[in-house]
């Protein structure tokens, strides 16, 4: 039966035992012959989708991909595996170009790696129109929609392949999960009444963290000293500036940190993406630049040093945590001066209205997720369109759920300085005057003479700024003018300041607490330690022999599942997670004897 034959493949070639959710339906769709668009979250395993049939179908399997480097990644990966792929594109010499295609010619290979470009230029269109070519996958297809962000150009005219190779099945892919980009996908590339699979996209592995900020670049240390202090991850800033000094911060406290944005130079880029492949460890400190083409499947950690600018970019650059499925983490700081330079950076921007409309409500909801009480991955769940269940066990709230309190008198104290000052200054002044500055930008102001001079001093400029940031969110203070940040007073501040409305805020946490530190840690326990480390270096040997990412010669998983299974043959090695027939022949001597060498 083709269900036995394809569990067969998965488990000879991938190592795997079971599918993940929706792959066999996705594999199912396209053996039948029909179109199909398959939407699955960054790790959800796409690559399998259109990997397999490609495997149980005579003739090729194009691929089109968008980058070269996530090309040579998946051809890297299915050699590994001992599947016959090559890339055509302009990295490769006239040389190896004739090569491939003489291999492809000769039936020697079942997956052919393309850039959108390369497929639509005449020559290898000519050269593909006298192969045989089963299916075509298009993999990151939200580039062909003007809807998706990161659209590309060069994606545009993808929908030709349906009129050059008619009758043969198209299968796409992406982890764009809004509506419209969907359906934008399936009438650009003109599948024809395409069966669509969408997943669903909560990523369990994933612990969600926001904190507020006080000192972040010592929070940052502590997080990752406390959570990963042996982990690989990424760290994202907005400005280039900020990738830098948090870079050189981290390297100065002892992490092993490079940074990445688009203003460094394209050898000094290439070298620290190299670095974020094949290194054991290593912290990139990067803008948004960093993104497309991450396969790393064990980053443990990305952490937001600011606020993105909607949920859809918070997602899609925490999703790139935890590919592998294992225990990860997005934490995240954010303060006062995010939603206020946010804020300032769309009100002050050349866009028409109507974009910035819908810039404000995407921040609006990015800033929710931020204060919410409740549980936030219920909170990103219900943002994309999937009802939950309230709580998870497995995120900041849930674990340990916000303490509220009465924050009334202080939300009166904030207001009555504002409306005191005239309504004129910013958030900054605001808090000096509440807090007793003697600086000389009060007191050349007169406002040391003024009633709420020094009422608040008895707390700290982190409680106010907090105070006041929920007063902005919640739409009690608004940002007068974009250009001065000035703050006044909304209408509905009338009823707080006559004590007519009870506020009630989250309890901010300066640092967290020894406690909650431990409940987050949990993690994976080490008493297969020596193995383990032992497995990693044999690991890292091997790679460096081979020219390839240690990942790609076994992941953390695999070495994790030969600790519990402790296999001493050949046969026991196969059940070893993502071990096939040719990971068995290739490596399968050296780890049983250095798993052999660990008996007791
Ligand atoms: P995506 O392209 O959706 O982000 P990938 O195809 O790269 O995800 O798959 C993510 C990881 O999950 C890879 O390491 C892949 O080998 C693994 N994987 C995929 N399918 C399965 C499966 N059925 N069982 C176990 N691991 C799987
Ligand atoms: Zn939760």
């Amino acid at each position: 039966m083709r269900s036995d034959d394809l569990t067969q493949i998965l488990k000879d070639t991938f190592g795997y035992t079971t599918f993940r959710p929706f792959q066999s339906q996705i594999i199912d769709s396209v053996l039948d012959g029909k179109d199909t668009l398959g939407i699955m979250p960054t790790g959800g395993g796409k690559s399998l989708c259109y990997q397999i049939p490609a495997l149980y179908l005579d003739g090729i399997t194009l691929v089109i991909s968008p980058l070269i480097s996530l090309m040579q990644d998946q051809v890297m990966n299915l050699k590994e595996t001992g599947v016959k792929a090559v890339f055509l594109n302009s990295s490769l010499s006239p040389e190896q170009t004739k090569r491939a295609k003489g291999q492809i010619r000769d039936g020697k290979v079942k997956l052919v790696y393309v850039s959108p470009e390369g497929i639509l230029a005449s020559h290898l269109g000519e050269f593909f129109a006298s192969v045989k070519v089963s299916l075509i996958a298009i993999d990151e297809a939200h580039c062909v929609s003007q809807w998706g962000h990161e659209f590309r150009k060069d994606y545009t005219r993808l929908g030709e392949l349906k009129l050059r190779f008619p009758g043969v099945p198209m299968i796409a892919l992406t982890a764009t999960a809004d509506a419209k980009t969907r359906a934008d996908i399936a009438h650009q590339l003109r599948l024809e009444a395409p069966n669509i699979f969408v997943s669903s996209f909560d990523r369990p592995n994933i612990k969600y963290l926001v904190a507020d900020r006080t000192d972040e670049l010592r929070q940052l240390d502590q997080f990752i000293r406390d959570f990963h202090p042996e982990d690989t991850g990424i760290v994202y800033c907005l400005s280039r500036d900020k990738v830098e000094r948090v870079a050189q911060a981290l390297r100065k406290a002892g992490h092993p940190a490079v940074p990445y944005h688009a203003g460094l130079g394209s050898d000094v880029r290439t070298k620290n993406q190299k670095r974020f492949n094949e290194d054991d460890r290593i912290i990139v400190v990067a803008t948004v630049a960093f993104g497309m083409g991450i396969d790393r499947p064990d980053v443990r950690f990305v952490a937001h040093l600011d606020l993105p600018k909607s949920i859809e970019g918070y997602y899609q650059e925490t999703g790139r945590a935890g590919r592998d499925g294992k225990a990860s983490t997005a934490w995240m700081v954010y303060g006062l001066q995010d939603v206020v330079k946010l804020s300032q950076m769309i009100e002050t921007s050349e866009a028409d209205e109507s974009y910035k409309i819908i810039a404000r409500q995407k921040l609006d909801r990015m800033l929710a997720l931020c204060e919410t009480a409740e549980c936030r991955r219920s909170f990103l769940l219900d943002y994309f369109g999937e009802g939950s269940t309230s709580k998870c066990d497995y995120c900041d709230t849930c674990l340990d759920p916000p303490v509220l309190w009465d924050a009334t008198k202080d939300a009166q104290m904030i207001l009555s300085t504002i409306f005191r000052t005239q309504q004129t200054y910013g958030p900054a002044h605001v808090i000096d005057v509440l807090r007793g500055s003697k600086s000389a930008r009060i007191t050349e102001k007169g406002h040391d003479q003024l009633s709420v001079y020094g009422i608040g001093k008895e707390k700290p400029k982190e409680h106010w700024d907090g105070v006041l940031r929920q007063l902005l969110n919640a739409n009690y203070v608004a940002i007068k003018s974009w250009e001065y940040r000035n703050l006044c007073l909304t209408p509905k501040a009338g009823e707080i300041l006559r004590g007519e409305a009870v506020l009630r805020l989250r309890k901010q946490e300066f640092g967290a607490s020894k406690k909650r530190r431990k409940e987050f840690s949990g993690g994976e326990s080490l008493t297969h330690a020596p193995l383990f480390s032992s497995l990693k270096e044999l690991r890292t040997r091997l790679a460096r022999d081979r020219g390839v990412p240690p990942y790609v010669v076994f992941s953390d998983k695999s070495l994790l599942s030969m600790c519990e299974l402790v296999p001493t043959s050949a046969s026991e090695f196969l059940n070893v997670h993502g071990v096939g027939q040719s990971k068995l022949e290739t490596y399968g001597e050296q780890f049983l004897s250095a798993i052999r060498a660990h008996a007791p």
